[in-house]
């Protein structure tokens, strides 16, 4: 996983105090900010002066994971975490694979920072910034591979109760609940340590998916009355006008899985949501696959985007209306399989 000599450069690095940055990607999922959490909860222990900068809010679903109080928002508090930044020693960036996928503005704030950076990330082509690459794409979860990380690094004594519930976070939103295809022997062999470890699980489950408020599932139903199926074409579309959010009071992470349900349709292996955000000027698309369809491909080669094969998100700054078209026109033109 790690080569000999990123091991040793990581392994003498961490022996002595040093100040450390931990980045996740912009609009941070269960898997971005349960990795960032869980680092550092270990650096912590390690005597480091630690934070977690996120470039952006992240989403209510996942505001209970230990101390999520201590995380500083880029985009708010510049300064603080421009001089935390400059004073840092090293910068870990988790569960992305790019710069850019800090946003525009943390990504070029970075993209100039003269700092050893470690990439800890399961995404596909990851961009070559950083000084020690840790990239697997079999990992199911940025989570799980972090947790092997820490093995190698022999700092699995560090993995408390607190850290093992932001990996095993992680690793469940990130599996959709243990049933994506990365989902291995050794993911629950992960999370049979992690539940030693007197991880909730139960309780984890429930805060994480029976916590939505009426107004979020008004939006789940809105979005499902819109659904769209292609059936010769194997696919299923849905979208949100920033009018469907604000009449229900759209929160962060409301929409999260909704692109999902298009798949639970029989006979649909490929299913997209477009989502319209007027304050960003943007049409933002999730793109998921069941089988050989690989959404990477598709997210990066026409939207924008990236992510895994059967996962994937992407951008349109045209509106949703002619995104829409635009995608129908793609699917009528590709042939699929
Ligand atoms: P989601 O649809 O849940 O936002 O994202 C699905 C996967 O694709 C995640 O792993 C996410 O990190 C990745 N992803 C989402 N949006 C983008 C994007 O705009 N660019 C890239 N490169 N990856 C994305
Ligand atoms: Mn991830």
């Amino acid at each position: 996983m790690m080569n000999t000599n990123d091991k040793a450069f990581l392994t003498q690095f961490l022996e002595t105090p040093k100040q450390i940055a931990i980045i996740p990607h912009r609009n941070p999922d269960g898997d971005a900010l349960g990795s960032c959490l869980g680092l550092y909860h270990v650096l912590k222990q390690l005597n480091h002066t630690v934070k977690v900068l996120a470039p952006n809010e992240f989403p209510e679903f996942i505001s209970w994971l230990p101390a999520t109080n201590e995380i500083l928002i880029f985009e708010k508090n510049f300064d603080t975490c421009a001089a935390f930044l400059q004073g840092s020693d090293l910068v870990f960036t988790l569960d992305f694979n790019a710069l850019h996928r800090a946003g525009d503005q943390m990504g070029s704030y970075l993209e100039k920072l003269r700092k050893p950076f470690v990439m800890i990330d399961h995404h596909q082509m990851p961009d070559n910034y950083a000084k020690v690459t840790i990239s697997d794409t079999s990992f199911g979860s940025t989570c799980e591979l972090l947790y092997r990380f820490l093995q190698e690094l022999n700092l699995q004594k560090y993995i408390n109760v607190e850290v093992a519930t932001c990996i095993y976070t992680g690793i469940v939103t990130d599996s959709g609940s243990f049933k994506f295809v990365k989902t291995t022997g050794d993911t629950h062999r992960v999370v049979a340590e992690l539940i030693d470890l007197g991880v909730d699980n139960p309780k984890i489950h429930s805060m994480l998916f029976n916590t939505s408020s009426y107004n979020q599932l008004q939006l789940v139903g809105r979005a499902l009355q819109q659904l769209k199926v292609l059936p010769n074409h194997s696919t299923a579309y849905t979208y949100l006008t920033q009018d469907d959010l604000n009449q229900f009071h759209y929160q962060k992470g409301d929409t999260e899985g909704i692109v999902n349900y298009g798949l639970s349709i029989k006979g649909i292996d490929f299913a997209a949501i477009f989502i319209e955000n007027k304050e960003e000027g943007m049409i933002k698309i999730s793109f998921r696959s069941e089988g050989e369809f690989d959404v990477n491909e598709f997210a990066r080669t026409f939207f924008n985007g990236g992510g895994h094969i059967n996962a994937a998100g992407g951008k349109s700054f045209i509106s949703l209306q002619e995104t829409i078209l635009k995608f129908e026109t793609i699917i009528n033109e590709i042939n699929k399989q």
